[in-house]
């Protein structure tokens, strides 16, 4: 695989970056990470303006434009032919000659980017659904900051497959936030899609707000309100989406089957019109 470092596209087994770099050191780094579908980007223009936002909340500078960003990834898809996948991008603060916790002044940014082939349309879980299990959420305050700041998650997932569960729902005083890596939502019996509010709680998902749109282009109804565990164990539906499942129905919560225990019509709607918009997205 040809990575990206630093301005070089070279072969991933001579990338390196300095054990003094922050975000080895302090997780001081944030990253995108973009769908990419027949060889075309799927919505990377709200990926990029989320590292923007992310880079300004810890006032950390990107070392080329959105543009130039964005013709890195497509040189990237095209040296690696990547058809059906993710692009990973991740942004460190850099490296300094040593282990401060302060911002060092006048350092460069360490910029890597690299490919992930993977199948995306067509997926196992999105037919069978998804069981997952709550778990205390543990992670810091500033959610909505895409940092790879990502241990807490890792513990999250770990916990649940371990316990023989696809991923955990992480809870907040007694109410859901996300998944340990996407957005969480449930269909009430009135056939309301709910999720929770954006706030400084949960990562502001770009597909997330795709699927508001798209909702309320379909006149799907959707609220966005905070719900508990005991609501979504006997909610009508649940679902979760991210970049690259897109959305995939939840069919167990803590052991309880959601609804008849399939996969529901919302969530199969809301999957095949984000389908949808991603086949136009990456089209000729
Ligand atoms: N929430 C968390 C904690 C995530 O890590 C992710 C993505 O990886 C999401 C939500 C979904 O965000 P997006 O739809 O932008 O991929």
């Amino acid at each position: 695989r040809i990575v990206y470092v630093n301005g070089d596209y070279i072969n991933e087994h001579d990338a390196k970056v300095s054990i003094f770099d922050r975000g080895f050191l302090f997780a001081d780094a944030v990253y995108e990470v973009t769908a990419v579908v027949n060889g075309h980007l799927i919505e990377n223009e709200g990926h990029m303006n989320r590292l923007a936002r992310s880079c300004n909340e810890l006032e950390l500078t990107l070392p080329v434009t959105i543009e130039e960003l964005t013709h890195i990834q497509q040189e990237l898809i095209r040296l690696n032919q990547l058809d059906e996948g993710g692009i990973y991008l991740q942004l460190s603060r850099g490296t300094a000659g040593d282990r401060d916790f302060a911002y060092p002044q006048n350092i460069q940014p360490t910029l890597v980017l690299f490919t992930q082939a993977r199948s995306l349309l067509d997926s196992p879980k999105a037919k069978k659904g998804m069981k997952v299990v709550t778990i205390e959420d543990i992670r810091w305050h500033r959610r909505d900051i895409k940092t790879v700041q990502l241990l807490a998650p890792c513990m999250a997932k770990q916990f649940a497959l371990s316990q023989g569960y696809d991923d955990a729902w992480l809870t907040e005083g007694g109410y859901i936030t996300e998944g340990s890596s996407n957005n969480a939502y449930i269909v009430t019996e009135h056939n309301t899609v709910v999720t929770r509010p954006l706030s400084r709680d949960i990562l502001h998902g770009i597909t997330r707000q795709a699927l508001l749109d798209l909702g309320a282009k379909h006149a799907i109804k959707i609220e966005e309100r905070l719900f508990t565990p005991e609501e979504a164990m006997h909610a009508k539906e649940a679902f979760i989406s991210s970049a690259t499942t897109f959305v995939y129905p939840v069919v167990e919560i803590n052991d309880q089957p959601i609804g008849d225990g399939k996969p529901g019509p919302i969530a199969k709607q809301l999957r095949d019109i984000y389908i949808d918009l991603v086949k136009r997205q990456s089209a000729s």
